[in-house]
């Protein structure tokens, strides 16, 4: 159902026509091992796994790394920031589906839209937003050419959310915090849930936050993560 929601969005069209990047039909099968890989290292939503086996990752990186985009490791995305490893990907995705509705799902940093593609798939509509204005372009155009019609990009600060959207079912941040605003955890739903890698003197940890009534945040670790910092403001 997922991934047919994914072939009626135009995902059927690269599917017989990707010869992007010169990978052409074998990402695919590549794919299916990267989601074996992601199957024996603990990841089980079918959901999730569906997900990654529909998104072509080789479209979010630049096309001399596109041999390198099925392996579970991140990957620069120039200025100085990454599209994140699979694994967590998916565990992030995972954690945020648990439970949840699948409606809203606000992402803070687009950076290549990997992660975005994603969510379109298991969420009704996503709300992405970037701080660097060339990464969001990028994105924007990478996920206009899947033909992904179920999200909003912005360009700005995420740590302020997107008020006018809010609330939303699941929030994802995917740069390191030091503290995750009361400003986001506010715009989750009754039951929602928040998902960040913040930053601690012992590292960062995955933090997942589940809004229990409108004053009540119940706050639990998921372990240790490695993720690029966020920062304020635009660029
Ligand atoms: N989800 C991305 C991961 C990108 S890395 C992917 O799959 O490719 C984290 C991203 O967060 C970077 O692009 C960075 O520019 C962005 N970012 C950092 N701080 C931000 C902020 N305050 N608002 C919006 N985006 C931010």
């Amino acid at each position: 159902m997922l991934l047919s929601r994914f072939l009626n969005n135009g995902f059927r069209v690269w599917k017989m026509t990707d010869s992007k990047q010169g990978i052409g039909m074998t990402s695919l099968r590549v794919r299916e091992r990267l989601v074996q890989r992601l199957r024996e290292t603990g990841i089980r939503d079918e959901r999730v796994l569906a997900q990654i086996a529909a998104v072509p990752r080789h479209w979010f990186v630049d096309e001399a790394l596109a041999t390198r985009a099925y392996e579970d490791t991140a990957l620069p995305i120039g200025y100085e920031q990454t599209v994140s490893q699979p694994w967590i990907v998916a565990r992030m995705s995972e954690a945020l589906l648990s439970e949840a509705e699948i409606g809203k799902v606000l992402e803070l940093g687009t950076g290549s839209g990997y992660q975005t593609a994603v969510l379109a798939g298991l969420f009704q509509e996503v709300y992405s937003i970037e701080r660097i204005r060339p990464l969001h372009e990028r994105a924007q155009r990478t996920l206009r050419q899947l033909g992904l019609r179920n999200l909003r990009l912005r360009y700005g600060d995420g740590l302020e959310g997107w008020p006018e959207a809010a609330p939303f079912a699941a929030i994802l941040i995917t740069a390191a915090v030091h503290h995750i605003p009361l400003v986001l955890q506010e715009q989750l739903m009754l039951g929602g849930r928040l998902i960040a890698p913040r930053i601690s003197e012992r590292g960062q940890e995955l933090i997942q936050i589940v809004r229990e009534d409108s004053t009540q945040f119940k706050e639990t670790s998921l372990g240790p993560v490695l993720f690029v910092r966020s920062r304020k403001g635009v660029e």
